[in-house]
């Protein structure tokens, strides 16, 4: 991140594009926001059409900016699953169904402007790390609990990419070898246990009735003691995997994103406890919620288009 000159007009356009909705914004070097705006992403229309809406609310934010009388200099685009950075590929997506779309270079080609295409995760990581609640630390890893699990290891305000594109899958550390089937085919993995969905669907199991994630964290804080199991098992799987986590990247910081994080104290003050009794000589990490809520991943497309801009 550049603070620029006084009178700085330059801003970057943002899309954080989703399964379900984007969220958008014109976004200023010091990582303020000049607007934002939200799209549906309606991903049954295909991949194309999702494309195409993709690069015309870009389009849209760019002529949106200099009629405001600033300078868009560059597009940040974030997606999930599995991205190569590097090539600005979107390789593939479940929920949005990409399959090799070169969409740095479509939309850099849109616009006219240097383009740049990250991970959902990894630039939500690279916000919360240099805006958010990692703000003060280095050494951050990132943790998005939702319907998965996935993280980012961000240091110095960079987050690692992996060779393959697919560093930080935290959700898929084996914890529990007899555990519940992961959706990747394999038995026991993190996000079987521990996600969003999978604490509902543990539930239910057990109960009998639905309930969703939220409401069996509220239901074990009002002492119903099978919502309390499942929310104890969730969280101590969870401390499997972050204390896996630190042994590989010893970090100063957890930033705990994504729907489940909500819960607040419910999650992280149990969480806290049971990481501490796993470390042995690992120094033990501050454990912290998320600041920027779903705004992260925008911010994070931002953040990567600004740098991206420095390396030219
Ligand atoms: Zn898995």
């Amino acid at each position: 991140m550049t603070d620029g000159p006084p009178g700085d007009d330059r801003v970057v356009v943002a899309l954080d594009v989703g399964g379900t909705g984007m969220k958008c914004a014109l976004v200023r070097p010091d990582g303020s926001v000049l607007h934002a705006e939200r799209h549906p992403t309606d991903a049954g229309r295909g991949p194309d059409a999702v494309v195409a809406t993709v690069l015309a609310v870009a389009e849209g934010l760019a002529d949106r900016a200099r009629a405001a009388g600033s300078t868009p200099v560059a597009c940040g685009v974030a997606v999930p699953g599995v991205v190569d950075e590097t090539a600005g590929v979107a390789v593939w997506s479940a929920n949005v169904g990409f399959r090799d779309v070169p969409l740095r270079d479509l939309v850099g080609a849109r616009l006219g402007l240097p383009a740049a295409l990250g991970h959902d995760v990894r630039v939500g990581g690279i916000a919360e790390a240099r805006l958010g609640a990692g703000r003060d630390a280095r050494h951050v890893l990132f943790v998005a609990i939702g319907t998965g699990i996935a993280a980012a290891h961000v240091v110095a305000g960079s987050a690692a990419v992996g060779a393959h594109g697919a560093a930080g899958e935290i959700g898929h550390i084996l914890v529990r070898p007899d555990g519940p089937r992961c959706g990747c085919g394999r038995p026991g993995c993190l996000e079987a246990v521990s996600s969003a969905s999978a604490v509902a669907r543990r539930y239910a199991e057990l109960a009998g009735s639905t309930a969703s994630a939220a409401e069996v964290a509220g239901r074990a804080a009002a002492g119903e003691e099978l919502a309390g199991r499942v929310w104890r098992e969730a969280v101590e799987a969870l401390a499997d995997g972050l204390a896996t986590g630190q042994a590989l990247y010893d970090v100063d910081t957890m930033v705990i994103g994504g729907g489940l994080a909500r819960a607040g104290g419910q999650l992280l003050d149990p969480l806290r406890a049971a990481l501490r009794e796993r470390m042995t000589f690992h120094r033990e990490p501050r454990l912290v919620a998320a600041a920027l809520g779903d705004e992260a991943g925008c911010l994070g497309a931002a953040l990567l288009a600004l740098d991206s801009l420095e390396r030219r």
